[in-house]
């Protein structure tokens, strides 16, 4: 299959509608290890980005990404607005002029995103942060033909789960050190929902 807009506006539905069903489980496993506000910020940026792009009429898949990046760097505080933002604007970049997204070019635009998390979160693999779940998204999707759903869904919930054991070295959670630990990552949790949106929103395609 090819990722096209329609994939991309549904996407984005999904991952709202995940993120406004969990809001209280972000917001509580953000008590435990930060400041409590993942679970409002999320919620509040991916709404707004649904309003955003509800009532526009798009060519490509770069456009709905970059509309969904504005906004969620524009509308959300603390440090998972810019992180998402970057996310999001560095997939569109990717993307920008190719007309058949393919899981390749997919992944690809996956592999910028995370070099736009580690460049703006100064961020490592294991530091416990939502590049936890999207490093090894990127690298698994990359190593497959196409856009594989269960891949996706497993990869997706296993590495959000092995944020847990990790000690926190980035971010609020590492003031906490050593007591960060046997906690998932709040970030991690909602990079969860969206590649868990993501293989909803290919069901039936592959
Ligand atoms: P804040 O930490 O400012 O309160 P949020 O609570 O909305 O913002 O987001 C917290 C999440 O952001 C963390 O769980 C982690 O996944 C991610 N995060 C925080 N700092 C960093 C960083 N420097 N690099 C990568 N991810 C980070
Ligand atoms: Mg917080």
């Amino acid at each position: 299959m090819n990722f096209e807009v329609s994939h991309a506006l549904d996407w984005v539905n999904r991952i709202n509608e995940k993120i406004q069903d969990n809001k209280g489980e972000l917001t509580s496993l953000d008590q435990a290890i930060g400041d409590g506000d993942h679970g409002i910020n999320m919620s509040r940026g991916f709404q707004e980005a649904v309003n955003k792009i509800s009532g526009e009429d798009y060519s490509d898949v770069s456009g709905v990404w970059k509309d969904i990046a504005t906004t969620l760097m524009s509308k959300v505080g603390g440090a998972s607005g810019p992180l998402y933002g970057t996310v999001f604007l560095k997939m569109s970049t990717a993307v920008k002029g190719v007309e058949n997204i393919d899981s390749q070019t997919f992944s690809s635009a996956l592999k910028e995103a995370v070099s736009g998390i580690k460049q703006r979160g100064k961020a490592e693999a294991g530091e416990k942060t939502m590049l936890d779940v999207w490093e090894p998204l990127a690298d698994k999707m990359s190593e497959v033909q196409d856009f594989d759903r269960q891949l996706i869904l497993d990869t997706a919930r296993s590495s959000m789960e092995s944020t847990k054991d990790l000690v926190a070295t980035k971010g609020r959670a590492a003031y906490l050190k050593e007591r960060s630990k046997g906690h998932i990552d709040p970030g991690a949790m909602s990079s969860y929902y969206v590649f868990e949106a993501l293989a909803d929103c290919i069901k039936g395609d592959e």
